[in-house]
C-alpha cells in the first residue's frame, strides 16, 4: 500500500493504492503477492491482455531504432504501416489517421477538424457540437464540454459554455431505432442547423451509461440526418472499437453506416503505450488539404514511434488471436452469466451490452433508484476487489438513467475457465452488498 505521508506521488484520491508489480493475461498482482483478475482490462484499456512480450520487444526495437520524430517535420515506416494496417482493419477505406496519446485528445482533434471543415467550406458560421446527455468523451476541457456527464462537469462548468454544445436525450431501446434517432432532428432545430459543426455518440455507451446499445436502425438514421443538414457525424468508439464489442467497429454491429470521423482510443495499443486517434473521411481531409493546406491543431507525441509500434504489435495478435470473434463469443458467455445473476440477485435491474463490454445497471428492484452511501455499484465493486476481481462502477441517477452502473469487459483472451471465475467473485460481492 503507497498511503504513506511521505510518498511524492500525486495520488488521484486518499483511498490508499495497491502497489501493482506485474502482469500477465487477465491478471494482475500487487507487491503483496495478491492476484486480481481484471475484469474491466482497467478502463476497458487491456484488449489483449497483460504481460505479452512480443509487444514489449516491438516497442524496445522501434526506441532503439527512432525513437521519436515531430509530426511538423517527418513521417516514419512506423506510422505509414500502422495507417495502412489499422484502416484495413476497421473497414474504413481511404480514411486518413491522425495518431496522438489519448482519447481526450482525441475527440479535441475531431472537435477542431469538423470546425475546420466547415470553415474551409465556407460555412464559418458552423461551431456547435450536438452531443448526448449522459456520455463521456473526455477530460480535458472542449472534451468535458461535449460529454454529457453531470458528476465530472459539475465544477467546471463555467468554462464550459453550455451554448456551444446541445444535448440530445440517450439511446431509448424502447422506440424503433429510426424513431429514436428521429430526436436527433428536433435537437438540431432548436440549436439552428446552419450553426452545428458536428454530432458525436458513443455507439455503445461506456463510463457513463453501463454499455447501453441504441436499437438496429439508429445509427443508420443518424447519419442520414447528419448529412442532410451538412452536419459532421462523429463515432466515439474509443471504448467500444478495435473489436471489443464484438466488430472491429461497434457502429457497425447493426447497421451498415460510414460516419464521418471515428474516434479511437484505449484498445488501440491495450495500454502498452498511449495510444489514440482519429480517422477522418477523404472528404473531410481533402477538403482541409485541397483548402489552407495544414489541419490547424497538433501534439507534441502526434504520430509518436514508439506509442505507433505498439499498436502495431497489438494488431497483429488482434487479427492472429481473431480476438473480435473471441470478444463476441466470450461475450455472449459472460453475458448469460450475468442474467443468471440478475434472476438470483435483485438489485441487478439490467444486465446488457455488446462482445466484452457489457454492463450491470443495479438499484433498489422498488424504485429503480440507486441506493446507500456509497452507492450500490460502488459498494459491489469493493466487494469484488476483496474477492480481487476488479470492475468499472458508475453513478448513474444525475444523468437521468436508472440506477447504479458496474461495467465489465475483461480482456478479449478471457478463456472460459476465467469468465467462470469472474461470475463466481461477482455473485459472492453481489451477495455481501445487496
Ligand atoms: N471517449 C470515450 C468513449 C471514453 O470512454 C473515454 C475514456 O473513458 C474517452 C473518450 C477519454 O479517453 P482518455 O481517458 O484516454 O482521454
Amino acid at each position: 500500500m503507497t498511503d504513506s505521508p511521505t510518498s511524492s506521488v500525486f495520488y488521484r484520491s486518499r483511498k490508499p493504492y495497491p502497489t501493482a508489480v506485474r502482469g500477465e493475461g487477465v491478471y494482475l498482482y500487487d507487491a503483496g503477492g495478491r492476484r486480481y483478475l481484471d475484469g474491466s482490462s482497467g478502463a476497458l484499456v487491456a484488449n489483449i491482455g497483460h504481460g505479452r512480450a512480443e509487444v514489449a520487444e516491438a516497442l524496445a526495437r522501434q526506441a532503439r531504432e527512432l525513437p521519436f520524430v515531430h509530426g511538423s517535420q517527418f513521417t516514419s515506416p512506423v506510422l505509414e504501416e500502422y495507417a495502412a494496417r489499422l484502416m484495413t482493419f476497421l473497414g474504413l477505406l481511404d480514411f486518413r489517421f491522425w495518431a496522438v496519446s489519448g482519447g481526450s485528445e482525441a475527440n479535441e482533434s475531431a472537435i477542431k477538424l469538423a470546425r475546420q471543415y466547415h470553415v474551409e467550406r465556407g460555412e464559418p458560421g458552423r461551431y456547435k457540437v450536438i452531443t448526448r446527455v449522459p456520455s463521456y468523451h473526455g477530460a480535458s476541457l472542449g472534451a468535458l464540454a461535449a460529454s454529457g456527464m453531470g458528476a465530472r462537469r459539475a465544477i467546471y462548468a463555467p468554462l464550459l459554455n453550455e451554448a456551444a454544445w446541445p444535448k440530445m436525450p440517450r439511446p431509448d431501446p424502447t422506440l424503433s431505432g429510426e424513431a429514436d434517432a428521429e430526436r436527433l432532428r428536433t435537437v438540431l432545430e432548436e440549436a439552428g442547423p446552419e450553426s452545428v459543426a458536428a454530432f458525436i455518440a458513443e455507439p455503445v455507451v461506456g463510463a457513463s451509461d453501463a454499455a447501453l446499445t441504441p436499437n438496429a436502425g439508429y445509427h443508420a438514421r443518424i447519419a442520414e440526418i447528419c448529412r442532410e443538414y451538412g452536419v459532421l457525424f462523429v463515432a466515439d468508439e474509443v471504448m467500444s472499437g478495435m473489436g471489443r464489442c464484438g466488430s472491429p467497429l461497434a457502429i457497425r454491429l447493426h447497421d451498415d453506416v460510414t460516419p464521418d470521423l471515428v474516434v479511437l482510443g484505449k484498445g488501440l495499443a491495450a495500454g502498452y503505450a498511449p495510444l489514440a486517434g482519429l480517422a477522418a473521411s477523404p472528404e473531410v481531409y481533402d477538403t482541409v488539404m485541397n483548402g489552407s493546406g495544414a489541419f490547424k491543431h497538433g501534439f507534441t507525441y502526434a504520430g509518436h514511434p514508439v506509442s505507433v509500434a505498439a499498436g502495431l504489435a497489438v494488431l497483429d495478435i488482434v487479427e492472429r488471436e481473431e480476438l473480435t470473434q473471441r470478444a463476441r463469443v466470450q461475450g455472449e458467455r459472460l453475458l448469460a452469466g450475468l442474467r443468471e445473476l440478475k434472476e438470483r440477485h435483485p438489485v441487478v435491474l439490467e444486465a446488457r451490452g455488446q462482445g466484452l463490454l457489457l454492463g450491470l445497471v443495479l438499484g433498489d428492484p422498488a424504485t429503480g433508484e440507486a441506493f446507500g452511501t456509497p452507492g450500490i455499484a460502488e459498494r459491489v465493486a469493493k466487494a469484488a476487489w476483496e474477492r480481487g476481481l476488479i470492475t468499472y462502477p458508475g453513478t448513474g441517477a444525475v444523468d437521468g438513467t436508472r440506477g447504479d452502473h458496474l461495467l465489465l469487459g475483461p480482456p478479449l483472451s478471457i478463456t472460459d475457465a476465467e469468465v467462470e471465475e469472474l461470475l463466481a467473485a461477482l455473485d459472492g460481492a453481489l451477495e455481501e452488498a445487496e
